[in-house]
């Protein structure tokens, strides 16, 4: 059985050291939270000793009205210090695969509120007990790659595809995709997969001898069917959904028809763009310094072949806590993670850099920017409200939501839609997490 408790990541809030963050200018905080972002931007300074007693006044009381039954998450990614304020307040902090399983693992905690990107709150829901709710501190924290494989972009092409292929399709739907993916993946007797166990997902859908739909991480995908040893030239990856949207056909692909029923796995054309900077010359620059180079895998295949290692954010993370006092090490994924992990690995005498950080590239140290919209602001007005019983319907995380993360807005599906499409998006989590458990004991 994998552990998925969540462990301390022995980050620490530093006095002196600025909690920087926030989701400017006010207009984009929807009207409820203006005014804990008001008082915020007035704070005279951002050092922990200035912003905890504000956050305090806040979060105290809504963890004392809600005890245990509050459970506050966040994703390593998350920027400025928020990871250590949720760790502060007793919540948890992991990658999107321990996360997603809190709370089917908890049932005791009522309330979940998380600080993170949409698709990873919404497979909180869909793996929720009946009397949980998942509240997000800001709805317009989207992931860019889940927005480029939006259901109406995705289902018309995959409808196609069902078409031409029927039964011998089988959909893999990374977990950066929102509960509709997830759905068509469990309609297809597909799983859903995360960077740590992509692989095992990958190798079972391979062994039922169907044509394999990944979806939406086109690097993932190639990434992953190179650690498998598949031929690279049986992968056909779909127009990107950025300037291509969904008008188009099968036979308009490249290659058409032909190179369509030749393929062994589609992708879809999505990618992250926080991810994709990192380059193998990157890779070279800072080995030729002494380092050692490791890659998240939503990196390009280039980049990820150039590396000495790849894997998950938690991979990443424990490779720093396995540092000893005078490894060199860098570190190619969001550039939140990558600050936290430099200055935890600096306490040991571990010297981190991140990947991009080379003379002349204007990528570096990138963050995941929408990732980063739940600021304390949004932490403190969400626990606030939540507490009198006024939060937003809006900040409310029910799965099968479609969310346009520039206003907020969310579609939101009928009861009789949303429990056909939990089933369903159930049954491709189950699936991953059956392999992953089988792969974990053996
Ligand atoms: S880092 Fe990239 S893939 Fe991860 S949540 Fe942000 S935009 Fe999405």
């Amino acid at each position: 059985m994998t552990d998925t408790t969540i462990r301390s990541t022995g980050l620490t809030l530093e006095t002196g050291i600025p909690i920087c963050q926030t989701d400017l200018p006010l207009d984009w905080y929807q009207e409820e939270f203006k005014p804990y972002a008001e008082e915020y931007l007035a704070l005279p300074d951002r050092h922990p000793e200035t912003v905890l007693p504000w956050l305090d006044r806040y979060t105290l009381p809504a963890l004392d009205h809600f005890g245990d039954e509050l459970l506050l998450l966040a994703h390593f990614y998350m920027g400025g210090e928020i990871v250590k304020l949720v760790e502060r307040y007793q919540g948890a902090v992991s990658d999107s695969y321990v996360l997603a399983l809190q709370a089917l693992e908890n049932p005791g905690k009522r309330i979940i509120v998380e600080s993170a990107v949409h698709f990873m709150a919404e497979t909180v829901a869909i793996l929720s007990h009946p009397h949980q709710e998942v509240w997000i501190t800001n709805p317009k924290a989207g992931c860019t790659m889940e927005m480029l494989a939006k259901d109406h972009l995705v289902e018309p092409i995959a409808d196609q595809l069902l078409e031409r292929y029927g039964d011998d399709l089988l959909c893999i739907a990374y977990m950066n995709t929102s509960g509709r993916l997830k759905a068509l993946a469990g309609r297809t007797g597909g799983a859903v997969c995360t960077s740590s166990n992509a692989h095992h997902v990958v190798e079972w859908a391979r062994a039922q001898g169907k044509k394999l739909f990944f979806v939406p991480d086109q690097h993932l995908g190639r990434n992953v069917a190179d650690r498998l040893g598949m031929d690279q030239s049986k992968l056909l990856a779909l127009p990107n959904p950025q300037t291509h949207g969904a008008n188009y056909t099968l036979a308009d692909v490249d290659g058409g028809l032909e190179a369509l029923d030749a393929a062994e796995m589609i992708l879809w054309g999505s990618y992250c763009g926080v991810h994709t900077v990192f380059t193998p010359e990157m890779v070279e620059h800072w080995r030729a310094d002494g380092r050692r180079v490791l890659v998240h895998p939503e990196s390009p295949l280039e980049t990820v072949r150039a590396a000495d290692g790849s894997g998950s954010t938690n991979y990443l993370w424990d490779a720093v806590l396995a540092a000893r006092p005078g490894d060199r090490l860098a570190i190619g994924t969001e550039g939140h993670f990558v600050r936290n992990a430099r200055v935890e690995g600096a306490k040991r005498g571990v010297d981190i850099v991140h990947l991009a950080e080379i003379p002349g590239s204007l990528a570096a140290g990138c963050g995941c920017a929408t990732m980063s919209r739940n600021d304390p602001p949004h932490l403190a007005g969400m626990l606030d409200l939540l507490r009198q019983g006024k939060a937003p319907a809006i900040n409310r995380v029910l799965a099968g939501d479609s969310v346009d993360e520039v206003s907020g807005a969310r579609d939101r599906l009928r009861d009789d839609e949303r429990a056909e499409l939990v089933v369903q998006a159930r049954a491709a989590l189950e699936r991953m997490i059956e392999v992953t458990e089988r792969h974990q004991g053996s």
